[in-house]
């Protein structure tokens, strides 16, 4: 966001951020074999190629190494307060501006504020009856304990999702022991990764239109997947057949394979990619436990019937919290609005960027927008275009400040929620994409081209200009 403001002319800008670096989830996620399941060509700035990636899927730390590099080569280092955590952002009406409250409680001012704090920064650890009193190292996948020696420990993992499918196979080979607690099994298929050769670097270098026709490929190939979200449909069985296929290749046993077969519709949760997964529960140091969890014990985890499973480390790839969006900031906007109290049913926005109410203020990655077949970077590049057009038309028009109109984000919702039941993601099962209630607040429904085409030309009438007098 900050580069593209940069490019559009925007120099005032001042990228809040608390921790000591940036890359936020790629530098959160430091977990063995930590990957992003998009190929890396895709899954990076279209203004920022990098002919060097070394893997079809590159590790989290590359993928870090990149976004340092990008704050670096972009000039956003003297933009940039790390350490620095924004607890509270206050509209104030009469000047128009937002005030933030720092976590030191010092105060800053910025006439627009952009969100980018994503969907999948906070980690979820369950509230187990006894968790306190385990005696040995227990962490978050997120906040992976690398102090941690696990060689010829025995290991409780709970939790199956994208992140655990990716740290298991790494860990199994180093422990003794591993019990991993499954309360639901994925649709998985295979990832296919592969590093790139020294030749092929050498080619995306001296070709940059290779790079670029590479990318394309790639996004077509996962655009095209959408069918496969849609309930009911021919694409959805041939996909689901292809991960039973998976499964069945690399698992032979099979009470194995049917506790590893999920029972919902593909897509529902995220589909994930692993060639090394299912694999590792061939292995005789490995258990997959399918029986619910009744408490944990100092020593260990005692199962819904009564058994001990002995662990002297317990690792959580439980995921995080991904409904309550962006909490814990407070942001109270025009008329002393709380945005949050304004999302008790459920967050949502105009487009995944505006919310009414909140003038001034732009979300990355906000409700509504996350996919389950295609590069998250397309949609934000989109979000960014977008916000940097608003910002263009606030300027053109001389208001201080805009807002969405309510009636405008209330159709548009209705009209998402509405195209979301035919969607996989609506489907009968668990997953980070609902709220308690069962509304989907994270995904987008449609197509990432469709977003894009609603994205592409901002859209005045949508909005309120407030002149500097009015409330
Ligand atoms: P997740 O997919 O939400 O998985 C959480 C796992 O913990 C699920 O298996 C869940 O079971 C289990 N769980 C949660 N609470 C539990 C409890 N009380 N008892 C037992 N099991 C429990 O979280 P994640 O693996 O961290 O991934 C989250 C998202 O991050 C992904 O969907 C993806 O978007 C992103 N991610 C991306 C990559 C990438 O390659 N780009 C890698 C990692 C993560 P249920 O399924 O039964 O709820």
């Amino acid at each position: 966001m900050a580069i593209l403001l940069k490019r559009a002319g925007y120099q005032r800008i001042t990228l809040y951020e608390k921790s000591g670096g940036v890359g936020g989830t790629w530098r959160d996620n430091s977990y063995p074999g930590a990957a992003c399941d998009v190929p890396s060509r895709l899954y990076s700035f279209s203004f920022a190629p990098n002919p060097d990636w070394s893997h079809v899927f590159s590790g989290a730390a590359e993928i870090n190494a990149y976004l340092e590099r990008c704050a670096s080569d972009f000039g956003l280092r003297p933009h940039l307060r790390l350490n620095t955590e924004v607890t509270a952002a206050h509209w104030q009406d009469d000047r128009k501006v937002w005030r933030l409250t720092l976590a030191d409680g010092t105060t800053d001012e910025t006439d627009v504020l952009v969100s980018a704090l994503g969907q999948l920064n906070r980690p979820q650890i369950p509230a187990i009856d006894g968790l306190d009193s385990f005696a040995g190292p227990s962490f978050h996948s997120a906040r992976w304990r690398h102090d941690v020696e696990l060689g010829n420990k025995a290991v409780a993992v709970i939790g199956t999702g994208a992140s655990a499918v990716q740290f298991i196979p790494q860990i199994a080979r180093q422990v003794r022991q591993l019990t991993v607690f499954q309360r639901s099994p994925n649709w998985i298929i295979t990832r296919n990764d592969r590093p790139y050769a020294a030749w092929e670097k050498r080619l995306f270098r001296a070709a940059p239109w290779l790079d670029k026709a590479m990318r394309y490929a790639i996004y077509w190939f996962m655009e095209q997947r959408i069918g496969v979200f849609k309930l009911g449909s021919k694409r959805a069985d041939s996909f689901t057949l292809m991960a039973l296929r998976h499964l069945f290749a690399q698992v032979k046993d099979p009470k194995l394979r049917k506790a590893l077969t999920p029972d919902y519709a593909i897509g529902c949760k995220r589909i994930l990619i692993a060639d090394d997964y299912f694999p590792t529960f061939n292995r005789p140091n490995v258990t997959l436990e399918t029986t619910g969890i009744a408490r944990i014990h100092p020593d260990g985890v005692e199962t819904a019937d009564g058994r001990r499973v002995s662990a002297d480390v317990l690792i959580f790839g439980t995921g995080f919290a991904t409904t309550d969006m962006l909490q814990p900031l407070e942001i109270v906007g025009a008329g002393g609005v709380r945005l949050h109290q304004q999302w008790q049913e459920g967050a949502e926005a105009y487009l995944g960027v505006s919310v009414t109410n909140v003038p001034n203020f732009f979300m990355l990655y906000g409700p509504n927008t996350n996919l389950g077949h295609n590069s998250i970077i397309f949609m934000m590049e989109a979000q960014m275009r977008y916000i940097i057009q608003a910002l263009n038309a606030l300027l053109g028009q001389g208001a201080p400040a805009l807002d969405v109109r309510a009636d405008t984000q209330s159709t548009y919702n209705a009209e998402l929620q509405q195209q979301m039941r035919a969607n996989a993601f609506s489907a009968d099962c668990g997953s980070w994409y609902k709220t308690a209630s069962g509304k989907i607040v994270n995904n987008w429904p449609g197509s990432s081209i469709g977003y894009w085409l609603r994205m592409r030309r901002f859209n005045p009438a949508a909005y309120r200009f407030l002149a500097r007098s009015e409330p």
